[in-house]
């Protein structure tokens, strides 16, 4: 490790290279779930110094572990443990090259923050698609390399949708310049889409050309109790036919965490009093805010009508609007309940998610009688967070006994992943695959895909020193 140290430090410079215990904070990722180890980090601020890089570690035969905002939730970003690796922080590549309202595109560098996106866009009277709670941290490169979902999947789709053209640093040192902006190209395979998801298993991506998109300025949301879960679809359905494209979110939250954020977080306010099992938030968008407003409103009307809808409000200002976003970003349990939670990332199709949730439910209770089930997400897109605290999670709710959680956890994890893959789903809908889901997935794919997947794996990264032990065993 000196030497690799010694060689890094003179292609890299100070600023390019860390050691001892400045470490420790890449080693453990934002959530705090999946911890790894390495004595080195490397920080290039260049393609050329990533190339370097790469060349250095395939000299040093160590294994290269990509890392952006690290806010990864599969354990993607921090090393396996399966070789010696060094971390490559994308963090100093933060630089916005070219923006082109005109063509409807941003061209930035891989550790360019998502919502510095979303300001340079917005800046311009374009909008930028890639959006989830972690959009202060997360990085484009982390995002496209997880395929990333969030918010907006159900008007523009997911990371895949979004990226025009790409920048890589191959395994061998080589870069294939894929950066173009062009919408069409009929030209042969698209090399770019097997970066996308790849998470960072075949290659450094370091820089995107991304699409930008309309901006609709005006956003109207509300919030109400479903009055009738089964129906839920029938309510998903209406707000589609009423918004068009102006409807731009429809997320599924439970009413113990509509309850259940404002305690635990003062800054957020208490916006509807409910005693509901489920609630919606749907916003509408658009850049005439009378427009937005009566269309929310015959929404509500007609929901209300057909029986679909119990209590509502909807926000009358920006205020009430951020305030209603923000209870929605604070939704994830993990910071609402104590003891560590059993997680799926479930898509199933549409129509069938609360079909899903009802079965699902029925069979974690069946099985843990004491375990809180907890669930949320982007109904649009057939994705819902599906969580369990196998002690109960306090907060009043089980006795909060988490001892027995690794037995527990395998029964679990194969009845409910046996469950998803009877609906058809996938368990891993929109945070990638990383550590946690590697071996579950060959339950979810056929041999000859996965054959094909390690084939690739194989033609880019031979010796296997792109983020060993993540996304697919070889
Ligand atoms: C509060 C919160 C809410 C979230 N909500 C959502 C959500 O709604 N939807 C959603 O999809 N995700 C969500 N996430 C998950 C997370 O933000 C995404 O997975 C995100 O895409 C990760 O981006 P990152 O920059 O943090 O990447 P990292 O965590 O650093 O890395 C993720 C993966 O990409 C690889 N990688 C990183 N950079 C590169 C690169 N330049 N080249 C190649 N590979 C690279 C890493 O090796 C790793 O495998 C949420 C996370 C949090 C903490």
């Amino acid at each position: 490790m000196d030497k690799l140290y010694t060689d890094l430090l003179a292609a890299l410079g100070a600023k390019g290279v860390v050691q001892g215990s400045d470490v420790k904070t890449y080693l453990t990722d934002m959530q705090g779930f999946h911890s790894g180890s390495a004595e080195i980090v490397v920080r290039p601020a260049s393609t050329e110094e990533v190339v370097s890089t790469v060349k250095i570690c395939a000299r040093h035969n160590v294994a290269i572990v990509p890392q952006a905002g690290n806010t990864g939730l599969c354990g993607g970003a921090v090393p396996a443990g399966e070789k010696p690796a060094v971390i490559l922080s994308v963090a100093r590549m933060n630089q916005i090259l070219n923006i082109d309202p005109q063509c409807y595109a941003i061209t930035v560098e891989a550790g360019v923050i998502l919502q510095a996106v979303h300001d340079a866009a917005n800046a311009v009277d374009r909008a930028f698609a890639m959006d989830w709670g972690a959009r202060g941290s997360a990085m484009v490169g982390g995002g496209i390399s997880t395929n990333g979902g969030g918010l907006n999947v159900l008007r523009y789709g997911t990371a895949r949708d979004q990226v025009l053209g790409l920048e890589v640093v191959l395994p061998d040192g080589n870069v294939w310049n894929g950066l173009r902006a062009l919408r069409k190209d009929a030209s042969g395979y698209d090399l770019k889409q097997l970066f996308i998801g790849g998470e960072g298993t075949l290659g450094i991506i370091t820089k995107a050309c991304l699409k930008l998109h309309p901006l609709q300025p005006v956003d109207q949301s509300m919030l109400g109790e479903v009055a009738d879960f089964e129906r839920l679809n029938e309510l998903f359905v209406l707000a589609r036919e009423i918004g068009g494209d102006g409807l731009s979110a429809f997320e599924l939250l439970p009413g113990e965490g509509v309850r259940r954020v404002p305690q635990v977080k003062p800054t957020i306010s208490s916006p509807l009093e409910t005693d509901a099992e489920w609630c919606i938030l749907v916003r509408f968008s658009g850049r005439d805010p009378d427009q937005v407003e009566s269309r929310l409103l015959a929404f509500f009307q007609q929901a209300l009508d057909r029986d679909l809808l119990g209590n509502a409000i909807i926000s009358q200002s920006i205020a009430q609007e951020d305030n209603l976003w923000h209870l929605r970003d604070e939704i994830p349990p993990e910071k609402l309940y104590e003891g560590k939670p059993i997680k799926w990332d479930v898509s199933v199709p549409i129509d069938r998610v609360t079909e899903f949730l009802e079965q699902a439910k029925h069979l974690v209770l069946n099985l843990r009688p004491q375990a809180r089930f907890y669930a949320f997400g982007h109904i649009g897109d057939g994705n819902v967070h599906t969580i369990v605290f196998p002690g109960g999670g306090g907060g009043g709710g089980g006795d909060n006994d988490d001892s027995d959680l690794d037995q527990i956890c395998t029964e679990l994890y194969a009845r409910m992943d046996e469950l998803i893959w009877s609906f058809g789903g996938s368990i891993c809908a929109e945070h990638g695959v990383g550590t946690e889901n590697v071996d579950r997935l060959a339950g979810q794919k056929s041999e000859t895909e996965l054959q094909l997947m390690r084939a690739i794996k194989q033609l880019f990264d031979p010796e296997g020193r792109m983020n060993p032990g993540k996304l697919i065993s070889m």
